[in-house]
């Protein structure tokens, strides 16, 4: 198999949208954009022993890695619209480039994402990145740094599922069968919040997505926003299974944090009832510039942490 056909097999699906005018197979692709939209543009990578595991099942890398980028593309309040896939590859494995663009396209198929070109290559490790294109109608993207003091916190979801698992393939020599259906599906498969996000950019003045960690992601929409917060940690909802800073710490977790003026409490509940999708208010911002954390009513130590950098010594 050369370059060529592993690029027709794996990755060239018909691309049956207007917007496409030229998919893969030229030297670039060519797309028609919406004239009332800003484009939204994102990229995330994934290489194998830093982002996933020699175990990981190249069916839940390839999801995975589609759904990561969604997941910016709705912290933005953007529709997604169009992807490129570079990959670097070791060695020649059909199965698992089968798995992978497998569970990459069945992730961008239930969300209306259109593969339309990328790169292949060879290298010395297993690396795949994603860059995913949306729309948003003019100025109406949702920034981290538009929060306001006296906004409400809100999150999506549980918090530290994902977590949760990840720690748990750490205690089992990361052996992927023994992972519950929730497990895999929190780690794996999260699940979209686009629809909602599409929604919330009418009411909310921030947002973000929480995959490096509750606590840190509320900082930089802080510092962003030049405001600080209260968090009612009583108020987060967390995996049982998992110690509470581990919960707020550690990442992975594709839920939106965002903050919204009070009066929008109802019109919140009534999208998480609409979208099936759990929205807790956590705290609220502020006018100064710290984060504390509420327990009751008494003020707790802020956890010691240093947010996951790729390049710590
Ligand atoms: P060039 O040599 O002109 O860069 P390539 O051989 O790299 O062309 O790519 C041929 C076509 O296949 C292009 O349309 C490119 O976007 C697409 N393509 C290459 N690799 C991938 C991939 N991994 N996924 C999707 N499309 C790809
Ligand atoms: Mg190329």
């Amino acid at each position: 198999m050369n370059e060529k056909h592993l690029i027709q097999k794996y990755f060239s699906r018909k691309l049956d949208d207007e917007s496409i005018i030229e998919g893969i197979g030229d030297d670039a692709a060519i797309v028609s954009t919406n004239s009332d939209c800003e484009l939204v543009i994102t990229t995330d990578t994934m290489s194998e022993g830093n982002h996933f595991s020699k175990q990981a099942p190249a069916f839940a890398v390839g999801y995975k890695l589609m759904a990561s980028n969604l997941s910016d593309a709705a912290a933005m309040g953007a529709t997604p619209r169009w992807a490129t896939l570079n990959i670097t590859l070791d060695k020649l494995n059909e199965s698992w480039l089968e798995q992978f663009s497998n569970g990459l396209h069945e992730c961008a198929e239930a969300h209306n994402v259109m593969l339309i070109g990328g790169d292949t290559t060879k290298g010395s490790c297993l690396n795949a990145s994603i860059q995913l294109i949306a729309e948003v109608p003019i100025g109406k993207a949702m920034l981290r740094s538009g929060a306001h003091g006296g906004d409400k916190i809100y999150v999506t979801g549980v918090i530290g599922n994902a977590f949760n698992a990840l720690e748990f393939l750490q205690e089992n020599d990361f052996n992927h069968r023994k992972l519950s259906d929730t497990q895999f599906s929190a780690l794996y498969m999260p699940e979209s919040r686009i629809d909602l996000a599409l929604e919330l950019r009418e009411i909310a003045n921030a947002a973000i997505d929480i995959s490096d960690g509750l606590l840190h992601e509320l900082e930089l929409m802080c510092s962003a926003s030049h405001t600080g917060a209260i968090l009612y940690v009583d108020d987060i909802p967390i995996n049982d299974d998992i110690d509470f800073s581990k919960a707020i710490i550690g990442g992975e977790d594709y839920e939106l944090l965002f903050s919204a003026p009070a009066e929008f409490a109802e019109e919140i509940n009534n999208l998480s009832k609409k979208h099936n999708c759990l929205i807790s208010c956590i705290g609220e911002m502020t006018n100064n510039t710290i984060i504390e954390l509420y327990h009751g009513s008494k003020v707790i130590p802020y956890p010691k942490y240093t947010g996951y950098d790729h390049f710590a010594p």
